[in-house]
């Protein structure tokens, strides 16, 4: 039988680093197999970040209806968002989901307060590590992640490690070892926060080739009983979509997890792998 294929964090021409249509995505989807998609195009808080204000609800919503009219009976498509949180724009975040009809919606830590800026981006990151040094860059990332569970906003956590993208070779200075005590209490508060964990097959085709979060935080979370797991390509150009997918279906296999996660109206859904 057929493994279950789900995408569950892409990119639409609603994000201001992607021209991909909808169309475009479920084309590809149909093709590869794909049985569930999620758009989850950004949403971005900060004025200081490129693509504040970019968003906007209205024309990504009407281009979910008229692609899902299209092909919704052949694909389940997901409409969502990918909201940039910080801890001190937790109201503004409340306020762009509230009494919106997302399915999906993920927190991701891109933004770091005051260490110069967003942690995923090539032309920042080493900027951001030359000038505030690994260790402070890491702590932040822990707290802002830490903080983005407590706020309860959120269905899914996204890509708990990005700052490997760009920050791999001046992380490995770092005795990240001390930061194990930090690492250990995401893992349990999120997965007693019932939240989805989301498990970013980015990562594979990147630097630190491990997904995001990398698997031995995957075990952490399972260990403290967190059952529910997104996988996704975070893909922003329909070549992308679903690429490392099968792999990290496959690394999850080998921990032992049996069902992943998706989400239709909010509402969660396992479904076996
Ligand atoms: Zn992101
Ligand atoms: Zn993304």
């Amino acid at each position: 039988m057929k493994r279950f294929f789900p995408d569950c964090h892409t990119h639409t021409r609603h994000s201001k680093d992607s021209q991909a249509t909808m169309r475009q995505y479920c084309e590809r989807a149909l093709e590869m197999g794909i049985d569930y998609l999620a758009f989850t195009d950004h949403i971005d808080l900060d004025p200081a970040d490129f693509s504040f204000g970019y968003y906007n609800f209205e024309n990504a919503r009407r281009e979910f209806e008229e692609t899902r009219d299209e092909f919704g009976g052949r694909l389940e498509i997901a409409f969502g968002v990918e909201v940039s949180c910080q801890s001190s724009l937790a109201e503004e975040a409340r306020r762009e989901i509230e009494g919106r009809p997302y399915d999906i919606v993920i927190g991701s830590v891109h933004i770091l307060d005051g260490l110069g800026g967003d942690i995923s981006s090539r032309e920042n990151t080493p900027r951001m590590f030359k000038e505030y040094g690994a260790e402070a860059i890491y702590r932040k990332y822990l707290d802002e992640v830490e903080a983005s569970i407590e706020q309860g906003l959120y269905d899914v956590i996204g890509h708990i490690g990005i700052l490997k993208r760009h920050g791999t070779p001046y992380l490995g200075n770092l005795d990240l070892a001390k930061f194990d005590d930090r690492i250990e209490r995401i893992a349990e508060k999120l997965a007693k926060a019932d939240v989805a964990l989301e498990v970013n097959s980015s990562g594979l085709r990147q630097p630190p080739a491990q997904p995001y979060p990398d698997i031995e935080f995957v075990k952490r979370f399972i260990h403290y009983g967190g059952a529910k797991i997104t996988v996704c390509s975070d893909a922003h150009v329909p070549e992308n979509l679903g690429r490392g997918v099968p792999e990290a279906l496959e690394m999850l296999k080998d921990i032992g997890v049996n069902e992943v996660t998706v989400f239709k109206n909010r509402t969660p859904r396992q479904e076996a792998i």
